[in-house]
């Protein structure tokens, strides 16, 4: 689960985290408001930032009034300004893609000298089963590009499970930033606070870009970025209470809902699937076969009538679907009764409407497979059944020729 960068400086901030004072704003008045706090608490500049599930805002625009997304106001009167261009407008940024998204909320903070950018981030290294805390003194552009070009400006270290992050791994990457005398003081423990935040609250990924040494030589973060691992929010009620279903994906909510693993995606082949690496090689196949996958969707080891049921509805709402992939292994779950489901859940009036004009190609294979594809062939259904799954891939290459 993603959250704004408001609720991710407030969470920092409890964990001792260095962040400029900032308040958050869901209307030109509050930003005002906003803005005047802060003037008496000593800020002179203003900076007023769109709050998006996205990065890029500082070289994005917004659609009508083609403000950045992050707008430096030097006077109360100049953040109105700002928060009026921003608000109910459209931003696009790199990572928005051409569509953008409605800035409904702004963060006002104040605007800080910047001496120097740099950048810090935390998550866990899956090949090395560690959470890994990366810095570079490349901060206010995009890591990933660091990354490729210059990958040794990224200072990496592991932290050992069950342990805290060691003092020492800390001041080495302190160090790394080039950083010495009260400003290496602080950086450390900078790092060593992020990492508590990172895992008392279960993060995922915790991205500071761009971390600033300012004009009175603080060391501060400008700009954060918290991802949360979604099984874990269980147990961790105040954060998942942060969620904003606005700037999710419609289709997804309604599959999390009905406890479904559903990942929209841009192509036309509509898939269901159960299990997660079928699922994945599924999307393959359906690539190799000259397709593009519409979806992952893992309806998870049961798949009944109601998980297939809720499945074509999640499907058949997304309008580039062209074609349905079904495509169910019978371990636990025996396929002749999978292909009853099928066909109970077609009978669904809402369903058999939509379906009129999309194909369904059915693979069932293991548990009573014959069984299954016997039923599904009976059901006079506008059905195509496969055995192997390269034979279902075909028939989708097939189907969208017939097109
Ligand atoms: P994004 O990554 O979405 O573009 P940032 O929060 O990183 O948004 O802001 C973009 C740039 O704006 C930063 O790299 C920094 O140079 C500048 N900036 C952000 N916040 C402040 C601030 N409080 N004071 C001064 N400059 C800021
Ligand atoms: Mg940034």
């Amino acid at each position: 689960m993603n959250i704004h960068e408001y609720q991710a400086k407030e969470i920092l901030k409890s964990y001792n985290v260095a962040v400029p004072e900032g308040i958050a704003a869901f209307s030109t008045e509050d930003a005002v408001k906003a803005a005047e706090q802060l003037q008496d608490k000593g800020a002179g500049l203003f900076v007023v930032k769109a709050q998006i599930h996205a990065g890029g805002r500082g070289k994005g625009r917004t659609k009508s009034s083609g403000a950045k997304g992050v707008i430096l106001a030097k006077s109360v009167d100049e953040v109105r300004e700002a928060a009026d261009s921003l608000l109910g407008d459209t931003l696009v940024t790199l990572q928005t893609g051409e569509a953008g998204k409605k800035v409904e909320r702004l963060y006002v903070t104040e605007g800080v000298e910047i001496k120097q950018e740099y950048y810090v981030g935390v998550t866990l290294d899956r090949t090395r089963n560690q959470n890994v805390i990366m810095v570079s003194t490349e901060g206010g552009v995009e890591i990933e590009k660091v990354a490729e070009e210059t990958p040794e400006k990224i200072v990496k270290e592991w932290v050992e499970p069950g342990l805290p992050l060691q003092g020492n791994q800390a001041r080495h990457l302190a160090f790394a930033l080039g950083l010495s005398g009260d400003q290496f003081k602080q950086a450390a423990k900078f790092i060593m606070a992020l990492y508590k935040a990172f895992e008392a609250t279960d993060a995922s990924i915790i991205e500071i870009n761009p971390l600033a040494l300012t004009g009175d030589d603080e060391i501060v973060a400008l700009d954060a970025k918290i991802n949360f691992d979604d099984n874990a929010l269980y147990r961790q009620p105040d954060i998942a209470k942060l969620r904003d279903e606005s700037e999710e994906d419609p289709l997804e909510l309604e599959a999390t809902a009905s406890d479904l693993n559903y990942i929209k995606l841009d192509g036309n082949v509509g898939c269901m699937v159960n299990g997660a690496g079928l699922a994945m090689a599924t999307m393959d196949m359906i690539k190799l076969a000259g397709g593009e996958p519409a979806n992952f969707l893992d309806v998870g080891g049961g798949a009944n009538v109601d998980t297939v049921r809720n499945g074509f509805r999640i499907i058949l709402k997304d309008p580039n679907v062209e074609t349905i992939l079904i495509n169910i292994f019978g371990g636990i779950v025996r396929c002749d009764r999978v292909a009853n489901g099928i066909i109970e859940a077609v009978k669904d009036e809402e369903i058999a409407k939509k379906l009129e004009d999309i194909p369904i190609i059915v693979r069932l294979q293991g548990t009573n497979a014959e069984e299954g594809k016997a039923i599904i062939d009976k059901s006079g259904l506008n059905v195509i059944s496969a055995v192997l799954l390269k034979e279902a891939a075909e028939e989708v290459t097939n189907v969208l020729k017939a097109d």
